[in-house]
C-alpha cells in the first residue's frame, strides 16, 4: 500500500477518537499554561498510540513531548491548546491539538518506511504575546535535532501563508498619590490621568506609525472610588510590527507616549514584561505548496477574499521559523462572519465544519510530512546544517 494510503487508514481507525478529544478540550477550556487537562488527554492519545511521551517537558507542567519513528529525519508538529480568557476556545486551540496528534498518529503509521521521526511537542501559553510557550521551550532546546516544524490553525476560511507579525505585550503600570478627590485634590498625584495621557499620545500617534503595525490595549485597573484620587493605575498594551527590527522602532515611540503620561503627572511608571517578543512568520514556501496540494486533494480550496488581505495576527510559531523551515496555514471553519476571538467563533469550533477541518488538517500535514520526506532534493536540504 502506498504510504498517504497507510496513513490515511491510520487516521480513519482513530478519527473518532480524535474528533471527541477536539470535542473534549473545547468543552473544558484553560488558559494560558494552566491546560492540565488538555495536556493530559494529549499525552493519554498519543502514548495509547505508540509514542514515547515525556510530559511536563521543558519544566512547563503543561507541555510535552511525544515521539515516535527513528528517524533519520525528524519533524516536529506542535500543538497548541491554551483558550482565551472569558471565551473559551475562541480561537480553536482545540483543533489545533486535534490536528497534531491525528497528523503524527497517521504519518507514524510509516514513519519508518520513509524514515522518519515524528514528534508532537505540546507547546502551551500561545495566546500570552510574549514569553509563549514556543520560545521557553525553543529555548529550553525542545527543537534541538528538528529539521522541520509544522503546524495547522483555525481561521474563518483557509488561509495558505497567512501574514503572522512580530508581537511585544507588555504590562504598565503608574503610581500616584491618594488624596480626598475634592477636599485636598491638590495632594494627589492621578495616575489615571497619566494613564489617559498616554492613550490620547498613542492615538495621536497613529498619524506616525506604518499602516501595517498595530498598537492595542486594555486599562486592567483604573483606580478605586471616584472621591479618591487614583494612586495606581495599569493596563496591558501589545505593539506589533511586520518584523521584529519594525518593532523596536514602534515600540520605542509607544513607550514614549507612557513617558509622557508620567511627565504630565508626576505618577512614576513603570513597565514590566515584553523581553521575549513573538517573531514575524517565516512560511517555507516550498513546504506550504505541498500542504496546499495535500489540502487541495481532500477538497479544499484557498480563496483570495480582499477581508483577509489586512489580516495580521501573531504567534510563538513564528520564532520556531526563524530557526527552522516551518509553516503555519490556516484551516477554514466555514464560520464567518464570525472570526477569531468572538464568542461566536467559539460555537463554530467543536461544529461538523470543525470536525472536517480536524480531519482535513490532520491528513494534509501527515501527507505533506510523508511528501517532505519522500523528495530527495528536499531532504538534503532540510538536513543542511544550521
Ligand atoms: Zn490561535
Ligand atoms: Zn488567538
Amino acid at each position: 500500500m502506498d504510504a498517504k494510503e497507510g496513513a490515511r487508514e491510520r487516521f480513519e481507525s482513530e478519527r473518532e477518537k480524535l474528533i471527541a478529544l477536539s470535542h473534549r478540550i473545547h468543552a473544558h477550556p484553560e488558559v494560558a499554561f494552566e491546560e492540565r487537562q488538555a495536556a493530559g488527554w494529549l499525552c493519554d492519545t498519543l502514548s495509547a498510540a505508540g509514542f514515547a511521551v515525556e510530559a511536563g517537558a521543558c519544566d512547563l507542567p503543561t507541555a510535552f513531548i511525544a515521539r515516535a519513528g527513528a528517524g533519520p529525519l525528524h519533524f516536529a508538529v506542535c500543538a497548541e491548546y491554551d483558550s482565551l480568557p472569558g471565551i473559551g476556545h475562541a480561537c480553536g486551540h482545540n483543533i489545533i491539538a486535534a490536528i497534531a496528534a491525528g497528523a503524527a498518529i497517521a504519518a507514524a503509521k510509516v514513519a519508518d518506511d520513509v524514515g522518519l521521526e515524528i514528534s508532537v511537542i505540546g507547546t502551551p501559553g500561545e495566546e500570552v504575546g510574549d514569553n509563549g510557550g514556543k520560545i521557553r521551550m525553543l529555548k529550553a532546546g525542545a527543537f534541538e535535532g528538528v529539521h522541520a516544524a509544522l503546524m495547522v490553525h483555525p481561521a474563518p476560511i483557509d488561509l495558505l501563508e497567512p501574514a503572522m507579525i512580530a508581537n511585544a505585550t507588555f504590562e504598565v503600570r503608574y503610581t500616584g498619590r491618594e488624596a480626598h478627590a475634592s477636599a485636598f485634590p491638590e495632594l494627589g498625584i492621578n495616575a489615571a490621568d497619566a494613564l489617559t495621557i498616554a492613550q490620547v499620545a498613542i492615538g495621536l500617534l497613529r498619524q506616525h506609525i506604518r499602516s501595517t503595525d498595530r498598537i492595542h490595549g486594555i486599562v486592567t485597573k483604573g483606580g478605586d472610588a471616584p472621591n479618591i484620587v487614583p494612586a495606581h493605575t495599569a493596563g496591558l498594551f501589545w505593539v506589533r510590527a511586520r518584523t521584529i527590527a519594525e518593532l523596536e522602532d514602534v515600540r520605542a515611540k509607544v513607550v514614549r507616549c507612557f513617558q509622557a503620561g508620567a511627565l504630565a503627572t508626576g505618577a512614576e511608571l513603570e513597565i514590566v514584561g515584553g523581553d521575549n517578543p513573538y517573531a514575524e512568520m517565516r512560511h517555507d514556501h516550498e513546504l506550504s505548496a505541498l500542504y496546499r496540494s495535500n489540502a487541495e486533494r481532500l477538497g479544499r480550496s484557498f480563496p483570495q477574499l480582499p477581508a483577509m488581505d489586512r489580516v495580521a495576527a501573531s504567534t510563538d510559531m513564528g520564532n520556531v521559523s526563524l530557526v527552522m523551515p516551518a509553516i503555519h496555514p490556516m484551516i477554514g471553519i466555514d464560520s464567518l462572519p464570525a472570526v477569531n476571538h468572538q464568542p461566536q467563533f467559539t460555537a463554530h469550533c467543536a461544529t461538523e465544519k470543525a470536525d472536517r477541518a480536524v480531519a482535513d488538517g490532520a491528513l494534509a500535514t501527515a501527507w505533506t510530512m510523508i511528501d517532505m520526506a519522500s523528495n530527495a532534493g528536499l531532504r538534503a536540504r532540510l538536513t543542511l546544517p544550521r
